[in-house]
């Protein structure tokens, strides 16, 4: 049996004894996990088959086709970026023990990486952690980190030597958002939602068996880990027509008395840059190999983070004076995950994050430059200077 038929028998058996539709979302999830289709391109055993990644796709279909949620709808950092990293550099069995509850969705996963100092220069980040005897001690803030207060592990990048250059001195660790100094508050964003918050650590402790790479090599590891972020935020559906160009060709349909010749062209010309990009996509993922995604996957994700606010810029153009009715500014949780997305209106003031979450796109731009086309670099005022030395504002 060739592989892609090994990929459909096994989701189709995961579809025929636990359907989505009837048995609880854990259940199905972790039958996924089970049966190898949760990342197709996982080592069997691991939630995978050991088969090209490029055949997730004829899992998802008859999986989603099914009724089956998308796990990363609800635990998008977990199933994007935290399992990749995991698996690729985690020490002993670490992977095996936490692997099955984050496909299963019962252990929710968040990264702690931007600081209020260190965003698009994450490399610059401040929170310390000293080694002590087994243990590791951690001590810091972090920010913009989404769904903190919902996780029970999270990907933590800190700062392990100050005296070595700022890409050098830093070691990755999975740490348990229930240990004891672990301080989560929410931060309200315009849609009214707390989506992230603010981390703060004193004094926790990180036994070294959850290190993740080895200690001064954390960079490296966190290049994983954005590398899988950036081609999981940038992938669209297989489906045609759903997604952002999906909310506007619905409210096209809803309101033919708002339609006008102009509208009906910027909206085809939408439809066209979403096609482009779903059919692009759907043509890197099917050639994608086993190993982790390059920094070609920043391509991606600025298309689909432009397309998306061109998207609903134009759903609030359609929609004239009523695209300013906004109900709910009070600080709230995102609730249910099936209602995250909220109104056409609340998606238009979500969208607005999307060329800052993930690397905003100027930065990538950069990094498309540099690592894609093999441009001059950016110039770095502070490259060679030990990190305790580049002044900290
Ligand atoms: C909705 C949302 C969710 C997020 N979730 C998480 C999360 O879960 N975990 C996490 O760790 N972080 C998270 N972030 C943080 C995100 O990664 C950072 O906001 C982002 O990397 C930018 O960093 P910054 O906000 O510090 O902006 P800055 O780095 O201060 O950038 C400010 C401006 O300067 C520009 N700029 C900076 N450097 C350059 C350069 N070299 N060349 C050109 N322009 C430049 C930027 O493009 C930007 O316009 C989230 C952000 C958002 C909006």
């Amino acid at each position: 049996m060739d592989d892609s038929a090994r990929v459909e028998k096994a989701a189709r058996q995961v579809v025929e004894e636990h359907d989505p539709k009837k048995v609880p979302l854990r259940e199905f999830l972790g039958a996924c996990y089970d049966a190898g289709v949760a990342w197709v391109h996982f080592p069997e055993g691991l939630g995978g088959l050991g088969v090209s990644r490029g055949l997730q796709a004829v899992a998802d279909e008859i999986l989603q086709g099914a009724g089956g949620i998308n796990p990363f709808a609800i635990n998008p950092i977990g199933h994007g970026m935290a399992a990749p990293t995991v698996l690729e550099h985690g020490q002993g069995d670490l992977a095996a023990q936490l692997l099955r509850p984050l496909a299963s969705t019962e252990h929710i996963w968040c990264q702690l990486f931007s600081e209020p100092g260190a965003g698009s220069d994450l490399a610059g980040l401040a929170t310390s952690a000293v080694r002590d005897g087994d243990d590791w001690v951690v001590n810091g803030q972090k920010v913009w980190t989404s769904l903190a207060h919902r996780a029970r592990y999270a990907l933590l990048l800190a700062r392990s030597d100050p005296d070595a250059f700022k890409h050098k001195g830093l070691t990755y660790f999975v740490m348990d958002m229930q240990a004891e100094g672990v301080e989560t508050r929410p931060l309200r964003q315009m849609t009214g939602q707390a989506e992230f918050n603010e981390v703060y650590m004193s004094d926790v402790r990180i036994p070294d068996s959850h290190r993740l790479g080895a200690v001064g090599d954390g960079w490296r590891v966190a290049m994983t880990t954005l590398m899988n972020e950036r081609s999981s935020i940038g992938g669209t559906s297989s489906v045609r027509g759903v997604g952002a160009i999906g909310d506007a060709v619905d409210l096209w349909a809803a309101r033919p008395e708002l339609r006008t010749p102009v509208l009906r062209d910027k909206l085809a010309a939408l439809w066209t840059r979403a096609e482009a990009q779903r059919l692009t996509d759907q043509r890197a993922r099917r050639s994608a190999s086993t190993g982790s995604p390059g920094p070609e996957g920043s391509i991606a994700k600025v298309v689909s983070a432009e397309l998306n606010q061109a998207v609903y810029e134009f759903c609030m153009e359609f929609l004239g004076p009523e695209a300013t009715l906004y109900g709910d500014y009070t600080l709230r949780d995102i609730g249910r995950m099936e209602d995250y997305r909220g109104g056409i209106q609340q998606r238009f003031l979500r969208a607005r994050a999307n060329t800052i979450e993930g690397g905003t796109s100027e930065v990538l731009r950069n990094v498309i430059g540099e690592r894609v086309l093999g441009l001059p670099g950016d110039l770095r005022a502070d490259s060679g200077k030990p990190w305790k030395e580049i002044p900290r504002g």
